[in-house]
């Protein structure tokens, strides 16, 4: 699904946060609409069209943003989680 048919579908606002977009050229600019894959990893990570939106360049790369800073605190939180249970088991 391109651009164009994305925004017939579902308008001219951002899926994040509900703004208007630009969809003038030149694309790249924070502003400008992106396609957004909602589908997860958790959810299958089958990308598949109905999953798509669009989503301002700058609400895109904010989401990428959290959810890798997401994901690194949450393996720093296992790491310290196995490293508790292998020192109970020292003691
Ligand atoms: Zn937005």
């Amino acid at each position: 699904m391109s651009v164009k048919a994305l925004r017939s579908t579902f308008g001219d606002r951002c899926h994040w946060c509900g703004l208007a977009m630009d969809f003038a050229e030149p694309h790249g600019r924070p502003e400008s609409a992106t396609i957004e894959h909602l589908n997860d990893a958790t959810l299958g990570s089958v990308r598949t069209q109905k999953h798509r939106r669009l989503a301002h360049g700058a609400c895109n790369q904010a989401r990428n943003a959290f959810r890798m800073d997401a994901e690194r605190a949450f393996a720093a939180w296992v790491a310290e989680r196995v490293a508790d249970a292998a020192a109970a088991q020292d003691r």
